[in-house]
């Protein structure tokens, strides 16, 4: 059972998790659960970081983030205690979660579970903080990227071959929009790992996108519903066991987006190579990748592509410093709408319709990209909000006025 910050923002909701939890294995459970910090925490310590160091060395900020997750852990021990049942913080480090060295970005290289099958068979209820672990190499603690306790949720299910990985959360499940932008979204009841994966990928909120892809290589069954009440949410299952495949699941977007364009990229076999091998040496993830070829033998190339918002001023410092090419233009408020669907791989004319859609909107389309299952569109920031109802409307997404006031809407915790 995974609960996320809102899901234990103050005390009384830790108290609340703390009794679902009990409630499970008062059921008959055996339960491991991984918490987030709470509410804005890691945030907060994000800020605190950044007014002492402009770049805080990400050593320490490990140190520092990894703190959030332990008070959740702590505090929520406490509350299972009075409520009459053993139970155990552990630290990502003690619970055996084991990562490669890339600081504030770490990737879960292991799990040894035998401390928490300890715990489980001495009859106790295990709490693991999320987001963490620790380093085989240098023996320090690391972070998991933002989001991160929901992978450490999945990889502790894969260690432990779990029946299932419950993500509690403050929505019902996994929406096909995001009901901020479109009140009439629509709960999945069911979704693939790889439809999720790509809503992920394309910003949906609701899962890491690392922890999808970690539950799709080991098998784990993924619940994602919501701590606020027993309704079923969504379930995440593999593309066989979906019974239909819809054209158009889900309308997702984002806007961190940033966009790089290089200028006078010489002509040459390799450039490309140097140029992105450069980026991923600093740790950043290229998305959509656009070359206008040269004009002609000897001409140089434009080279564009988007980069997470956050990961701009290092990119941008990464090219200068690679003093090749004639300019390095940036714009950092882009936005992306993007239409996934396992369905349209056997179907011709969504990317028409999506194209149709945007324009008649008045939306100008920056950049395209697409994926057997997915089309994305980079547009002016601005936009996205009317690019997302638009889209959503027009592939008929929404739910009937009956539903949406009753089964699928959020209730107050
Ligand atoms: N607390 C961390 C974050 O805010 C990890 C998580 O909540 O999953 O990103
Ligand atoms: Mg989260």
């Amino acid at each position: 059972m995974k609960f996320g910050g809102t899901s234990v923002a103050d005390s009384d909701r830790i108290k609340n998790a703390a009794r679902r939890i009990v409630a499970a294995r008062e059921a008959g459970n055996r339960v491991v659960a991984v918490l987030s910090a709470q509410g804005k925490t890691t945030d907060a310590l994000v800020s605190q970081a950044n007014e002492i160091s402009e770049r805080p060395v990400t050593r320490e900020m490990d140190m520092l983030l990894s703190t959030g997750e332990r008070i959740s852990c702590a505090l929520a021990a406490m509350a299972i205690h009075d409520l009459g049942h053993e139970a155990i913080s552990l630290t990502g480090s003690q619970a055996g979660i084991l990562t490669d060295t890339s600081h504030t970005k770490a990737r879960i290289v292991d799990v040894r579970a035998d401390r928490i099958a300890a715990a489980l068979d001495d009859n106790k209820i295990v709490l693991v903080a999320g987001f963490q672990g620790v380093s085989t190499d240098s023996k320090d603690v690391t972070t998991l990227g933002r989001g991160g306790s929901d992978t450490t949720a999945v990889a502790v299910a894969a260690a432990l071959k779990a029946d299932v990985c419950e993500i509690y959360t403050d929505v019902d499940g996994v929406f096909n929009a995001d009901p901020r932008i479109v009140p009439n979204a629509r709960m999945l009841p069911v979704v693939s790992f790889e439809e999720v994966l790509e809503m992920s990928a394309s910003g949906a909120g609701v899962l890491q996108l690392r922890s999808i892809e970690y539950a799709r290589n080991h098998g784990v069954r993924i619940h994602c519903r919501s701590s606020f009440h027993d309704r079923t949410g969504t379930m995440v299952v593999s593309q066989e066991e979906t019974m239909e495949q819809p054209l158009v699941t889900a309308v997702t977007h984002a806007t961190n987006e940033a966009r790089v364009t290089v200028r006078g990229v010489p002509d040459r076999p390799g450039v490309a190579g140097e140029l992105f091998t450069k980026l991923a040496d600093a740790n950043i993830n290229v998305d959509m990748i656009i070359q206008n070829e040269s004009m002609g033998m000897d001409h140089p190339a434009e080279m564009t592509f988007t980069v997470p918002k956050d990961d701009l001023a290092v990119a941008l410092d990464t090219l200068h410093a690679m003093g090749e090419f004639d300019d390095v233009d940036s714009d950092p408020s882009m936005g992306k709408v993007s239409v996934i669907g396992a369905g349209m791989r056997s179907h011709p004319g969504v990317a028409a319709k999506v194209f149709t859609v945007l324009g008649q909107q008045g939306i100008n389309l920056e950049m395209i990209s697409t994926s057997p299952i997915k089309i994305s569109c980079v547009i002016d920031g601005e936009r996205v909000g009317d690019a997302v109802k638009a889209l959503h409307d027009a592939f008929e997404l929404g739910v009937a006025e009956e539903q949406a006031t009753g089964d699928f809407r959020p209730v107050a915790p």
